[in-house]
């Protein structure tokens, strides 16, 4: 492993001040003894402000669990994890926390949303968590249905709606956090293709207006094609960067 340097940041390509988050020598291990699993060997990597990377690879290749690491979700078993410069590994969980509110949202492959909520209650949510302002939560919600198209679809429950619709609704509610960094994981993975490639153009879209940096995960090279760089895992190794 390489010896991160003194900023923390040894990922290359980009200098540290540009990157919005970073891992240097970062390794996920899961398990112990005979069953331990290393899920990520070593990554080095750094996402810019406002750039799409699409990162693909097979499944168990680790792209969820670099995913995670990049979102404070896991805590590396080695390395550094870097967020607006600031170590995310060296924190504890609640100040971890405290740092993903801040700026990084999550769009999965099945859209978690919560079932017996309605649209409108799904996003409203979201809305009053990442504002913090009833008066706010409405426009808001109103807002983001609008841009992912949905706006008449307010009222009914997600298993009322097809599974694009379900991915469009689960991206609205990630935008509505106004997220410095969108981690998408299989954004497209329960979808066919068709339908797949237009919440992508959509998704696309909202970056571009946005700004927000995205990084999607895909064993699709359809989707991983879309990213202004591409980023490939295998058996928990990051084979190649392109920029
Ligand atoms: P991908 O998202 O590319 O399918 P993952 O990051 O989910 O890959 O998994 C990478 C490897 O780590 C796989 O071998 C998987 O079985 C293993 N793994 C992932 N999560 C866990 C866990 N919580 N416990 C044990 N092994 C895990
Ligand atoms: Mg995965």
């Amino acid at each position: 492993m390489t010896p991160s340097t003194a900023s923390g940041v040894g990922a290359e390509g980009l200098a540290p001040a540009r990157s919005l988050a970073a891992c240097a020598g970062v390794t996920v291990a899961y398990g112990q003894g005979d069953a331990r699993v290393v899920a990520l060997a070593d990554a080095d990597l750094a996402i810019a402000s406002g750039e799409i990377v699409s990162l693909a690879g097979a499944s168990g290749s680790g792209k969820t669990t670099l995913l995670h690491v990049l979102g404070g979700l896991v805590v590396p078993s080695a390395g550094t994890v870097t967020w607006k410069g600031q170590p995310l590994s060296s924190l504890d969980a609640a100040a971890r926390g405290r740092a993903r509110a801040e700026g990084i949202a999550y769009v999965f492959q099945g859209s978690n949303l919560i079932p017996h909520l309605s649209v409108w209650e799904n996003l409203a949510f979201a809305a009053l968590v990442a504002t913090n302002r009833r008066d706010a939560s409405g426009p808001e919600t109103e807002h983001a249905l609008g841009l992912v198209g949905l706006a008449g679809k307010a009222d009914a429950l997600p298993g009322e709606l097809s599974g694009g619709e379900q991915q469009r609704v689960a991206i609205a509610r990630a935008v509505i956090q106004k997220p410095d960094l969108l981690l998408c994981d299989e954004p497209t993975g329960h979808l066919d293709s068709d339908t797949g490639g237009r919440v992508l153009d959509m998704l696309v879209a909202l970056q571009g207006e946005a700004g927000f940096s995205l990084v999607i995960a895909t064993h699709d090279e359809s989707v991983a094609a879309r990213g202004h760089r591409r980023l490939e895992l295998a058996e928990g190794r990051l084979l190649a960067s392109e920029s």
